[in-house]
């Protein structure tokens, strides 16, 4: 094992002190490694950094004091992405450390809405490797290249072919700022080892013909190439990946329908890997229902639910909705699929027009008649529940949501479509137009709402409350697959990290400054599935939480001991 596996190995544990067999600038040059200014005198000396660093024996709490100073000065989104992503490169405790204790403030920077643009711009702003990138022109050579990368373990890769990123389209390569942010997310909202996260960007080519003509472009140029060379990189990578971390965990992130499908079902099975925006998405969504209906004092299978959009999110957040109401409320699948009611640009997914839609969501085709607006679908149907997954802002107009509300007293309204332009409503029209009585969420944040004298708390559905504790019990259970029931127990345990003064100021999610708490108890839950269901590989600890919490990363900076080999 050579000096930078061995060091990187270390790291991964929670030791007072580390062993360390390099000196000098190497150490400063490792962000894994490097405190800045923050090495005490004896370290200086033991590790030959002597004069490499200013005199004053700085502490990790000044230097986050010295970056939120510099980050908060900043007055462009942009200016702080790169702040962070270079600090991110060069000191990853002190990055942790403030990402941890300021996830509120941070997490629109790290993540969307600014990584969108971040990814637009990526050729642009480019300073540092970080990730790894497998192209098509990789092909025959994968397995060696993960050779290359100097960790002996992974325990998680997020991987995306940039093609569909965020709500902004193909990004080609560029789409590299998606796996890091959501890995970066992991490690501060999830507490796993940051040594242990590799970040891929899988190059199938981009038609995306700005990029292509975009000099600084940092991706293969060329055109996407077609299904059968794209199946055959992807089926390399994950034996490659496979071979090389066989307990690896693979989140598939950012792909096009096409193949995002496709993919999770080919993969399943055989490896411990789920889409987030399908799989996760729809926990997060049932976690937000369960949320509403402690507030209506009613059950999930009570409910009549529409869907606006039926698309990669509609799909995930149907197939979990249905998957609650038949584990937690015991119907049958025939029978929960009466509760459904999905709806697109052509009118609703009947027999008749599911080819239309990806095909997971054929099992909720209706076997009635097109109807032939919206509106006559909400008079028919009278939803409690109304979920806009289209893209298409203002959808929900006020003549659809008081004709929801004629007969549903207390109407659940769920616009999550992102960004904020594309809400299918705003958390004002929600209230404004049902006098107070929506519960509603949004994908992206709304500020709350003051209405006759009473402020609401509108919820914001963020898949973060979900996919690091997912991928941190999997981890610790050492999980075989990452089942139905795992994303079950992930939304049922969110649901109930909300307390009752939020849930009265109508808050449905819990506040993301929780989030470790969050991730904790979700990763607990995760464990205890997977060890009811016979999927774990790692002995059940005598208590899941405490192991849990034991074996969780916290930013801080162990002593150096220098040692030579
Ligand atoms: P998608 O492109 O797969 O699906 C969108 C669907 O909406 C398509 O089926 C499309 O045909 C349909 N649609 C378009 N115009 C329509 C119209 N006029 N009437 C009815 N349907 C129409 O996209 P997706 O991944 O499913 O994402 C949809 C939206 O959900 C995006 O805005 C995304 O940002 C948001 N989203 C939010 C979260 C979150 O809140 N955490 C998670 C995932 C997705």
């Amino acid at each position: 094992m050579d000096i930078v596996k061995k060091r990187r190995y270390q790291m991964a544990s929670t030791d007072e002190s580390l062993d360390i067999i390099v000196r000098g600038t190497e150490i400063l040059n490792e962000p894994l490694l490097n405190k800045g200014a923050a090495f005490t005198l004896e370290e200086r000396d033991t590790l030959g950094l002597r004069g490499l660093v200013p005199p004053k024996v700085g502490t990790l709490e000044e230097q986050v004091e010295r970056v939120l100073e510099n980050f908060r000065s900043k007055i462009d989104p942009m200016e702080k992405y790169i702040f962070l992503a270079a600090l991110h490169d060069r000191n990853e405790t002190l990055y942790y450390k403030v990402l941890t204790e300021n996830m509120r403030e941070m997490t629109p920077i790290v993540y969307t809405p600014v990584v969108g643009k971040a990814c637009q711009q990526f050729g642009h702003i480019y300073r540092k490797n970080r990730g790894m990138y497998i192209s098509i022109q990789d092909r025959g050579h994968i397995r060696e290249m993960f050779d290359n990368w100097n960790q002996e373990e992974v325990d998680i890769i997020v991987v995306s072919d940039g093609s569909r990123i965020l709500g902004l389209g193909d990004l080609g390569a560029n789409g590299m700022g998606i796996p890091i942010g959501k890995l970066a997310l992991y490690v501060a909202g999830g507490g796993i080892f940051p040594c242990k996260t590799l970040p891929i960007l899988l190059d199938a080519g981009t038609n995306n013909e700005m990029l292509l003509n975009d000099p600084l472009y940092l991706g293969v140029n060329k055109r996407r190439v077609k299904d059968e060379k794209y199946y055959a990189l992807v089926d390399e990578f994950v034996n490659a990946a496979v071979d090389r971390w066989p307990k690896v965990l693979i989140q598939w992130e950012d792909f096009t329908n096409n193949h995002s499908f496709a993919l999770l079902e080919k993969y399943r099975d055989k490896v411990p890997s789920f889409n987030d925006d399908i799989q996760g998405t729809g926990a997060m969504v049932l976690a937000g229902l369960f949320g509403a209906l402690r507030v209506k004092d009613e059950q999930l299978i009570d409910q009549r639910v529409v869907f606006f959009g039926a698309g990669s999110a509609a799909t995930g957040i149907a197939q979990k909705v249905l998957a609650g109401m038949m584990i937690e409320g015991k119907l049958s699948e025939k029978e929960a699929l009466k509760r459904f009611w999905i709806y697109d640009y052509f009118g609703l997914v009947t027999e008749a027009q599911k080819k239309r839609v990806p095909k997971p969501m054929a099992l909720f085709a209706r076997k009635e008649k097109e109807i032939a607006t919206f509106l006559e679908l909400i008079k028919k149907v009278k939803p409690t529940v109304l979920i806009g997954v289209s893209g298409q802002g203002r959808a929900f107009n006020e003549i659809i949501i008081k004709e929801m509300h004629k007969y549903t007293k207390q109407p659940i309204i769920f616009s999550l479509s992102n960004p904020t332009k594309n809400s299918e409503c705003t958390a004002e029209q929600a209230y404004t137009w049902t006098n107070g009585d929506a519960i509603f969420a949004s994908g992206s944040p709304y500020d709350p709402v003051r209405l006759n004298g009473k402020i609401y708390t509108p919820g914001q559905g963020n898949n973060m409350f979900i996919f690091p504790g997912v991928g941190l019990g999997a981890k610790l259970c050492g999980a075989k697959h990452i089942t139905e029931s795992m994303f079950i127990a992930a939304a049922r345990t969110l649901a109930l990290m909300v307390n009752d003064y939020e849930l009265s100021l109508g808050a449905i999610y819990p506040d993301l400054g929780k989030i470790r708490q969050i991730s904790t108890a979700i990763a607990a839950a995760v464990c205890r599935v997977a060890y009811d269901e016979d999927e774990a590989t790692v002995p059940e600890p005598d208590d899941i939480m405490d192991y849990v919490r034991e074996n969780m990363y916290h930013p801080y900076y162990p002593k150096y001991v220098a040692v030579t080999e």
